[in-house]
């Protein structure tokens, strides 16, 4: 008869768990692509929403090189950057994909693990925007032209002789129709930018120039506020290698704003000076500052968006715009591979400042990254 022996209550000794069945499940819960690549660029691991995006079945995409399957995929050596992000096309779907080096306990890097996510819709809908956008303004410039041209004529006395009040109101209407103007050639202008047909001339601007012109145009809305434009501008400045109308956006973007987001009797100072490397190649850096209302924190990161206007600033509303101004200097600087910050206190103003090389690379065409 067996023997049953009574042993004291234990604590039993957990089984080290075995995790990579959870790893596993989780990976099949994304509703992201995974692709896990080993440091040669095999792929070595993929989940079942990568295996929808890329086609095909995980054994045959197991074991190839990610870089015949997504091409425009950045490439991340260890001693570069840790991760990159881009957009592309695969299998008629747009994917936005990240990518990032995965290290091991010692740190050392031992593939890449790539995240893909199907963005097609939304590109659908950013496409049929921009779309109704260029088609809005460019049948809103027709009718627009012919409002300023009769009213320019009658202002200038062509339809009879006119009473003050009636100069009065045909100089109002064609201050409000060059600002529609401006609004509508900004909208032509980001949906170029954006779909990289932007046409430019392989020529030289004379920054110096563009900004004593600009100033001299923007005088009169300067004084109109009480304001003083101070330049100051390094002798040694050159024309850099870039279309003139391109570098006057920037400049009278950044100078307006200047002027509009000012107090009265503040100051708009503009610097330009000459940065020479060692490479011979040198930048052009330029500063517009003003000791205007300034921007909050909240607002930091979003003002070289599309359509950023800050909610609740009654001064800034005031001041009307819409918001494409920034998004449009920032696109036009980054396709001449500059680049543009800014510093800014509120309430004691702003400093945008942009460098750009004062010669392109051999080849350079006029690539225009989207502005969103
Ligand atoms: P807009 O001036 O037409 O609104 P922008 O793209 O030029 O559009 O600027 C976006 C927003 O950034 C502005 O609405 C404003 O709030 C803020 N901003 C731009 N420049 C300045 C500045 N110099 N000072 C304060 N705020 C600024």
């Amino acid at each position: 008869m067996a023997q049953f022996q009574s042993y004291p209550e234990m604590t039993p000794v957990p089984a080290p768990m075995d995790v990579s069945w959870i790893h596993r499940s989780i990976l099949e819960c994304l509703l992201d692509g995974i692709v896990i690549s080993d440091q040669s660029g095999i792929i070595t691991n993929v989940n079942q929403t990568a295996v929808s995006l890329l086609g095909g079945v995980a054994e045959t995409i197991i074991g190839q090189p990610i870089i015949d399957l997504l091409p425009r995929l950045p490439l991340l050596a260890p001693t570069g950057s840790e991760s990159a992000n881009t957009r592309m096309e695969v299998n008629g779907r747009i994917l936005q994909a990240q990518v990032n080096l995965i290290y091991d306990e010692a740190g050392a890097a031992q593939g890449t693990v790539a995240i893909l996510r199907d963005v097609s819709a939304q590109d659908q809908a950013q496409r049929a925007k921009d779309n109704f956008l260029t088609t809005v303004s460019h049948e809103l410039r027709t009718p627009l032209t012919a409002i300023k041209g009769y009213t320019e004529l009658l202002a200038g006395g062509a339809g009879g002789s006119l009473s003050d009040d009636q100069k009065m109101f045909t100089n109002t209407i064609l201050r409000n129709v060059a600002r529609m103007v401006h609004l509508i050639n900004s909208l032509i202008f980001a949906s170029s930018l954006k779909s990289g047909r932007l046409e430019h001339t392989a020529d030289y601007a004379d920054l110096a120039q563009l900004i004593q012109q600009i100033c001299r145009e923007q005088q009169p809305a300067a004084a109109e506020h009480g304001l003083q434009i101070h330049l100051n501008l390094d002798p040694d400045l050159r024309p850099i290698q870039a279309d003139s109308i391109h570098m006057a956006t920037i400049l009278e973007e950044l100078i307006t704003n200047a002027i509009k987001y000012n107090r009265p009797g503040g100051h708009v100072r503009v610097k330009a000076i000459l940065q020479d490397a060692p490479d011979e190649v040198g930048f052009v850096a330029v500063t517009v500052s003003d000791d205007g209302i300034g921007i909050d924190d909240a607002d930091r990161p979003h003002v070289f968006e599309e359509f950023f206007r800050p909610d609740g600033k009654d001064r800034q509303i005031q001041a009307r715009g819409m918001g494409m101004g920034l998004a449009i200097v920032r696109a036009l600087v980054e396709a001449y591979n500059g680049r543009i910050w800014f510093e800014s206190t509120p309430d004691q103003g702003s400093s945008f400042t942009f460098i750009i090389p004062a010669h392109q690379p051999k080849g350079f065409s006029l690539l225009t990254a989207p502005t969103d």
